[in-house]
């Protein structure tokens, strides 16, 4: 495992360092840290700032050149994440279009689709959203029952997708469909593209424990779809879909640890603002998620580098998730504890410290271990795929 950067990608740091500074808009600085996606005006403004980011050419890094990416390395990848953490920037609005239906369309997209698709995905014109999730599909997703029917040259389609994240705020999803009831549960499936503008789709905002409403039921009632917007072969979205989900899981082996740190920075910040930086089992609790932090940087580091010599992403896509999704939790924890009864004020409240976004933080995190796979999945998959053991 190689820890250092060459001289041409602290160079690249450095650059970036500084148009960080200049660039990012006071507004948006420090909202990094608990960034709210469901609220329209920030989605705006969320936006604007993926554009200018594109503008400067730090939106698809690594997407080849023909796409309207750099061809950059991963690691200059990896470099710009931690640069926009320490400017506590906030992610790319459209990251599920950037990080994983972009690269799905260069691989099984037709040329009409990656010419229609790409160049929006990185400005941010298209905000895409992911319609996988059904009510009785989550973890074992292949068991979803929307309907997409061929009529001519359009799919009619029909069902219910759920948690569905800012649907009510995108223009475009990736949906995955069963084109053919008959077949075995993983074989039926389709991946198609929807304009989320289409009549027959309903997108109801759910409330989460957060205050907000980020995610959505979205319900499909006739919707016509034009059959040029199936991805690849039909009956055959499940592969599809598996590089989806593959390339969203690659890079957040790489960064999840970043979005941590930023948190662990303020909590020590936090720490000696009110007093407690002293007081011996709260800096017990630091050490350990700072160890946790490293840990997991190393983890991320350890599949970069196996990646980088040609080889395959491993287990620790799985475990950095597990880890990362109990780090997150008792982060949030121990900010609770050191924050005492004030870590219950939420943004807009005289007193909140961070303007309420510990609150926000600690609510969102509960959700940590159950998104892009939950803890117990994750352990299923290391105990019998990784571990050997036995399925029972
Ligand atoms: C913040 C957030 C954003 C999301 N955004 C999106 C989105 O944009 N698009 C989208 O399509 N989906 C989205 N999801 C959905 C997410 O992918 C699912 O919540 C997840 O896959 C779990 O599915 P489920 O909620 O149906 O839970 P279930 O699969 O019903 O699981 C319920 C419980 O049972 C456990 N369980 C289930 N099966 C097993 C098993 N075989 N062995 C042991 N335990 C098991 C689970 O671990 C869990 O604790 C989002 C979820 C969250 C929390």
């Amino acid at each position: 495992m190689n820890f250092n950067f060459t001289p041409e990608e602290e160079a690249f740091r450095k650059e970036v360092r500084s148009w960080l500074e200049q660039d990012l808009p006071d507004d948006l600085r420090g909202r990094g840290f608990a960034a709210s996606r469901a609220d329209m005006e920030e989605v705006k403004r969320l936006r604007a700032w993926q554009k200018t980011m594109h503008e400067a050419g730090y939106v698809g890094m690594d997407w080849p050149r023909e796409f309207g990416g750099r061809g950059a390395p991963i690691t200059e990848m990896v470099i710009l994440y931690q640069e926009m953490a320490r400017a506590e920037s906030p992610q790319l609005v459209n990251r599920g279009g950037v990080s994983m239906l972009g690269p799905t369309l260069m691989k099984f997209g037709t040329p009409k689709q990656q010419e229609r698709f790409l160049t929006k995905i990185l400005t941010a014109e298209d905000l895409w959203c992911q319609g996988f999730s059904e009510p009785n599909a989550g973890s074992d997703l292949a068991n979803l029952q929307t309907r997409a029917v061929r009529d001519g040259d359009h799919f009619v389609v029909n069902g219910q997708k759920v948690w569905t994240s800012m649907g009510h705020v995108a223009d475009w999803g990736f949906f995955l469909v069963r084109t053919d009831p008959d077949a075995a549960k993983h074989k039926g499936i389709s991946f198609l593209l929807i304009d989320m503008k289409t009549p027959g789709i309903t997108v109801r905002p759910l409330r989460q424990m957060t205050g907000e409403a980020e995610f959505n039921e979205t319900f499909l009632d006739n919707v016509r779809v034009p059959v040029e917007n199936l991805v690849g072969k039909l009956n055959e979205g499940w592969s599809v879909a598996i590089t989806t989900l593959a390339y969203e899981r690659d890079l957040l082996t790489f960064i999840r640890h970043i979005s941590l740190r930023n948190a662990l920075h303020r909590l020590v910040r936090l720490t000696q603002a009110r007093g407690r930086a002293a007081d011996p089992i709260v800096r017990q609790k630091i050490a350990q998620l700072w160890i946790g932090e490293q840990a997991l940087q190393l983890n991320g580091y350890r599949s970069l580098t196996k990646i980088l010599r040609g080889g395959a992403p491993g287990p620790e896509g799985s475990t950095s998730k597990l880890f990362w999704s109990q780090l997150d939790q008792e982060l949030a924890q121990a900010a609770t504890e050191v924050l005492g009864p004030y870590s219950q004020l939420s943004h807009g409240a005289e007193r909140a410290p961070d303007e309420g976004q510990w609150e926000f933080y600690t609510s969102l995190a509960m959700a940590s271990g159950i998104r892009a796979g939950t803890s117990e999945i994750l352990r299923n998959i290391l105990g019998e795929r990784v571990l050997g053991l036995p399925k029972d």
